[in-house]
Parts: structure tokens; sequence; C-alpha cells
């Protein structure tokens, strides 16, 4: 089996994919049609939390300025607070990039990783679809059709990247999940999703809370990044 292996053009680093609509990221709570997130249709390379802390600490000891906006939102009506659990890196090319080089190779965010590879967790029976990034000449794709084993194959092809971009998925899914716990428990109220009026439009007079400071007020000791490292692992051992 040919291996995808990354010819360090740098390609991906220069230039970032913005979110297709706001449409195609939202969720429902099973229970009706009934959308609560929101994205902006801006480029830029996607971060988690903790990714924006790395980061941030890495720029500074390079003496590099980032620019670094909130990305994916919920807007909780009890207590008037927009959560942010997703920001986005937005100069182009990325800073970090030297020489094609990544200067934080080792600390990079998960959408790193995981390129060229991007995958989408199905809400209802949780089933994986992944596709490349067609920017990478590099990246090769299943021809045969249909492909029985689908996931055995992009693990084989794409190794480290494919657990990457599973693990990325599935911490996203991990902290929409209990958002709508939190909403089912009435510890929150999630705005609505309305298409003529997206959250982002309304959410200026909404303060600012990450995950962290709202798993915080409600006593949450879940660690989303160990369970979504237990997720990938599964699916590895499930397929060997
Ligand atoms: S575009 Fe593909 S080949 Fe080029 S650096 Fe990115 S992952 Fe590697
Ligand atoms: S952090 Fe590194 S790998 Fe990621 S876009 Fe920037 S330069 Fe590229």
């Amino acid at each position: 089996m040919k291996k995808f292996e990354c010819d360090c053009c740098g390609e991906c680093c220069k230039k970032f994919q913005p979110n297709l609509s706001e449409f195609s990221e939202l969720i429902s709570d099973l229970n009706g049609p009934e959308y609560y997130y929101n994205v902006r249709e801006i480029a830029g390379l996607p971060l988690f939390e903790w990714e924006v802390k790395e980061l941030n600490n890495e720029s500074k000891k390079l003496g590099i300025s980032l620019e670094i906006k909130p990305d994916k939102i919920v807007i909780d009506l009890l207590s008037n607070k927009k959560i942010v659990y997703s920001w986005k890196l937005l100069q182009e090319p990325c800073p970090f990039l030297k020489n094609n080089k990544c200067l934080v190779y080792d600390k990079r965010p998960l959408i790193c990783k995981g390129y060229p590879l991007s995958i989408k967790i199905d809400e209802v029976t949780d089933a994986l679809s992944a596709d490349k990034d067609v920017s990478c000449k590099c990246a090769f794709w299943p021809k045969d059709d249909p492909i029985i084993n689908f996931y055995k194959y992009l693990y084989e092809v794409y190794d480290n990247c494919f657990i990457a971009a599973i693990k990325m998925k599935q911490i996203e899914k991990n902290y929409l999940d209990i958002f709508i716990l939190l909403e089912k428990l009435g510890k929150i109220k999630l705005m609505k999703y309305e298409k003529q009026q997206p959250a982002f439009e309304k959410s200026s007079k909404y303060q600012d809370i990450n995950v962290k400071e709202l798993f915080c007020e409600h006593s949450i000791t879940v660690d989303i990044e160990n369970i979504a490292d237990k997720y990938a692992k599964d699916i590895i051992e499930c397929m060997c």
C-alpha cells in the first residue's frame, strides 16, 4: 500500500479554507430541527482553546504577533454569554511558517496534524466519513468503488493524519454534546439558529466565555482531549 508522504511544499500553511457556509456546520439535538451553533465564514486556521494558549506562548518566545478571533460559538440566553469553543488564526501565510518549515512543528494544532484529511461524524449514526483537501497535491484517494474497508484504507495511507483528523472532529462533537446536555438539564438556554440573523451578527452584546470557564461554572470535570484520544484508539483497535 502506497503511503501518503508530505513533500513539505508548505502550500497548506499559506492559504486557509473558509468555513463552507453557516449551515454546513449546524447541529440539531435529534429531537427536532432546532439548530444552535454558528460559524463565521472566514478563512483561517481552526484552533481549540488549549491550542490558542500554546500558540500564543510560542509566538511570544519567537517574537511573532498573532491575530486570533473566535470562530464557533453558541449563545447562552440564561447567562447572556457567548460560549466560544473554536478560534481561528487569521494570518495567511501562517506566521509560524519559515522557509517552508513549521517553527512549532511539535506543538502544531490538530488541524495541521490531520491535514490533508478532514473527517465528519454523522450526528445520528456516529458513522465517520472523510474527505481530503484537494489543494494537497501529494494526497491521494481511493479509486475503487465501493470501498469496503474505508477507515482501514485511510489509516494505512494517512496513518497519524487520520488519527489527528478523527480526534479533532470528536473533540468538537464532545463539546456540542455537552452544550446540548447542559441545555436539557436547564443549566443553559441556547439561542436557536435563525438563518436571517446569524448568531455572530447578534453576538456582540454578549460577553465572551470559553469552554474551560463554562465547565468550571457548572463543575464539569471531563477531559475532552482524553475522551477523543480514547475514541481514536478504539477506532484503530476495531480495524486491527
Ligand atoms: S500541501 Fe500536502 S504536501 Fe504540501 S506541505 Fe501540506 S500536507 Fe505536505
Ligand atoms: S502551525 Fe505549522 S503546520 Fe500549522 S499552518 Fe502554521 S506553519 Fe503550517
